[in-house]
């Protein structure tokens, strides 16, 4: 997530509303019903290794100022090739070292309507960007390789992208958006956003600008017994900004950067009251040890649910227990 420029003192505090949401008893699910997808723990962490050795390898850092990004891009290039998908990098001319997006899209589905997910890659030149957002790139990553592995059915076409140079202020999804045609622009039904989803002392935020989005997250996290906060801290301060300003429905999740965690979410999700949700966000201490396993689990899990409710072709179980 991009630094904080001036979003005024008062950062509404949002109550949460849900309340209780009541999942309706197991009934004997049809035989077309799809599984929800489990998405790999164990698999995203090793990309999340990956990530901190490129940092590592070009002087701690993922920025566009040195290797880490280019060495990033190729990273999650290569997985998507040989797992069968259509890469496209796209040069950024606006872009801090004129770094690249990758742009991969799944050949299913109908062409016409496009689910697009997208996570920056780059990190700050501080650290290695490990929570900011490897979580983000390697959750969307394992998605996509996931969809790659299941091969469903699909109704709609999945587009998955990796931004470049979001944090000097979401340059490459800007980038992005501004050279789609109209046409082009209309096919895109929903693009979801994933920055900072491992955060140290979690929160479980959902994207509130489109309440239908929301819906598939929140029920996805009610199945599971976790309420959610509709998301303030991030609006305007990633990629979905350029998408929404363009007209398309965005939304997303997050566990949160450098806003403090209150009583209230302390009692309800853990963790310490009165502390940043990641007091690493943006430092050099962002490394594999700033990023726990139980919000990287669920929400990538999340991710995939909300992937294959979204575009698969068969109607979606919630959870897969
Ligand atoms: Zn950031």
């Amino acid at each position: 997530m991009k630094w904080k420029t001036k979003l005024g003192a008062g950062v509404t505090a949002l109550v949460a509303i849900l309340g209780v949401v009541t999942v309706p008893a197991a009934t004997a699910a049809p035989a077309s019903t799809l599984a929800a997808p489990d998405i790999s723990l164990a698999n995203i962490k090793t990309h999340l290794n990956q990530l901190q050795t490129i940092a590592r390898n070009n002087g701690g850092t993922r920025s566009p100022r040195g290797g880490g990004y280019a060495a990033s891009v190729s990273y999650v290039e290569n997985l998507l090739k040989n797992a069968g998908y259509t890469t496209k990098r796209q040069t950024c001319t606006s872009c801090t070292g004129q770094s690249q997006n990758l742009i991969a899209e799944w050949p299913q589905g109908d062409a016409n309507q496009v689910l697009m997910l997208g996570a920056h890659l780059d990190s700050v030149s501080a650290g290695p960007g490990i929570n900011d957002n490897g979580s983000g790139s390697a959750s969307i990553l394992e998605v996509a390789l996931t969809l790659a592995r299941t091969n469903p059915a699909m109704a709609k076409r999945v587009r998955f992208a990796w931004w470049a140079d979001e944090e000097s202020g979401m340059v490459g999804s800007r980038y992005y958006v501004s050279t789609l045609s109209g046409t082009e622009r209309a096919k895109i039904k929903t693009y979801l956003n994933f920055d900072m989803i491992g955060s140290k002392n979690w929160g479980y935020f959902v994207y509130d600008d489109v309440a239908s989005v929301k819906a598939v997250f929140d029920e996805y996290f009610a199945s599971i017994g976790i309420e959610t906060e509709g998301d303030t801290e991030g609006d305007g301060r990633s990629d979905h900004a350029s998408f929404k300003r363009a007209g398309i429905p965005v939304g997303g999740l997050a566990t949160g950067a450098g806003d403090i965690k209150s009583y209230e979410q302390a009692d309800k999700w853990g963790g310490t009251a009165g502390a940043p949700f990641d007091n690493c966000y943006h430092r050099a201490c962002d490394t594999t040890a700033n990023i726990p396993d139980t919000p990287l689990e669920k929400n990538s899990d999340a991710i995939g649910y909300a992937v294959w409710k979204l575009a698969a072709a068969a109607p979606v179980a919630t959870a897969h227990r």
